[in-house]
């Protein structure tokens, strides 16, 4: 049983499909009004949509987390209909993956932008409010692939270890106004992003060989633990890394 204050406000970047959605309706159940953000307003809208039909709280918002202008009108928006977001979930991301020699500028940029430079954007709007209220919560949804590294995920593995230093800055930065930041690295979620390898048999027995839990992961698997580190039971971490990944990164 976790507690969370009434009237607490979230945003989960990605909460259109997979984690980002997982993560949107878990902390709805706690009785959080969720912001749910997507590159297509049809997504967001419909994971809205399902929070709502179930009896939560929920508004959905179309926005490219790699553009700074849109990010900053829709932070202006969002902060001129709600005095504080108390929780950010940085979650949307995308991989182009690819060995480094056939890696090309855009496939490295729309990386580093959509998965590493949106938690920027979005953090410095969100976090200003959440420093006066002197209670915030922000998890970065980053990767076993950031602590590892992972052949033909250059762009993305470094995207995904720039999110752990600046979720452990950040954490030493807000930590006088009792805001926690961490971050949650799955391992192998099947979600959109991995259908391609799930259901390749040969692809799937060789990651399952990595895997000491023998499965791959559920996106409730990361909801339950993002939503931990959102709730009042989680006010004494900062800083941290949680694999959530079947042992892979042991
Ligand atoms: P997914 O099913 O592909 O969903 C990605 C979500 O991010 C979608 O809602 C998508 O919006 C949104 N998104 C992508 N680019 C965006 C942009 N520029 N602006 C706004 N929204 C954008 O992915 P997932 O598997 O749930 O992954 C969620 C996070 O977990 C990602 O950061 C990913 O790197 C990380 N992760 C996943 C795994 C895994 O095994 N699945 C493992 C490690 C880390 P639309 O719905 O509008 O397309």
């Amino acid at each position: 049983m976790l507690t969370f204050k009434p009237n607490r406000t979230a945003l989960v970047t990605g909460a259109g499909r997979g984690i980002g959605k997982a993560i949107a309706e878990s902390l709805a159940r706690q009785g959080v009004t969720v912001i749910c953000v997507s590159k297509s307003a049809d997504s967001c809208g419909a994971t809205a949509a399902a929070i709502v039909a179930a009896g939560g709280k929920a508004k959905a918002l179309a926005v490219d987390v790699a553009d700074s202008a849109a990010v900053s009108k829709a932070c202006e928006q969002i902060l001129a209909e709600h005095p504080v977001v108390d929780i950010l979930v940085n979650n949307a991301g995308i991989t182009r993956d690819g060995l480094l020699f056939r890696m090309s500028d855009d496939d490295w940029n729309a990386v580093i932008q959509t998965n590493l430079t949106s938690c920027f954007y979005w953090t410095k709007h969100l976090a200003r409010p959440m420093t006066r209220s002197r209670w915030g919560r922000i998890v970065n949804i980053t990767s076993v692939s950031g602590i590892m590294g992972n052949a033909g995920q250059a762009n993305y593995s470094a995207a995904k270890a720039g999110m752990i230093g600046l979720t452990k800055t950040l954490a030493k930065e807000f930590a006088s106004r009792a805001i926690t930041v961490n971050a949650v690295a799955p391992g192998f979620i099947k979600t959109d992003m991995t259908t391609e390898f799930v259901n390749n048999a040969e692809v799937s027995a060789k990651i399952l060989e990595a895997v000491p839990l023998k499965r791959f992961g559920e996106v409730q698997d990361i909801a339950a633990a993002a939503t931990f580190l959102c709730s009042e039971e989680a006010g004494y971490i900062t800083g941290q890394v949680f694999a959530i990944d079947g042992g892979m990164a042991m």
